[in-house]
């Protein structure tokens, strides 16, 4: 009988922006850790599921970028609503709702 765990090595694949480069240790629950390379040159060990599900697709440049790009975008709109006069107040809401909600920004977060 075949090891009841056996994981598919995940050399060679890539998730986001990391190329997985070899295995690495398991860590207390048997999961395989892997050396991964990102694509800013950052190498870094990532556990084997974070990979797969896609919880860990950059060693967070990626994730710096995005957040950076949002802000932009906030700011942005921000200012334009500001400028706008109060009689287009709900549809500026509505808006600025489906803004946040298409960057999965969370409201309290950009309220604050
Ligand atoms: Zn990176």
């Amino acid at each position: 009988m075949k090891n009841k765990r056996q994981a598919r090595d995940l050399s060679g694949e890539t998730f986001g922006r990391w190329t997985v480069l070899e295995r690495a240790n398991r860590n207390e629950q048997g999961h395989f850790y892997y050396w991964c390379l990102c694509e800013c040159g950052f190498k870094g060990r990532i556990i084997g599921y974070s990979l797969k599900s896609g919880k860990s697709k950059s060693c967070g440049c990626l994730q710096r970028e995005i957040s950076a790009e949002k802000m932009k975008e906030v700011r942005t709109m921000t200012r334009h609503y500001h400028r706008k006069e109060v009689r287009d107040l709900k549809q500026e809401i509505e808006y600025l709702r489906n803004l946040l909600k298409k960057h999965k920004i969370d409201y309290c977060a950009v309220a604050s």
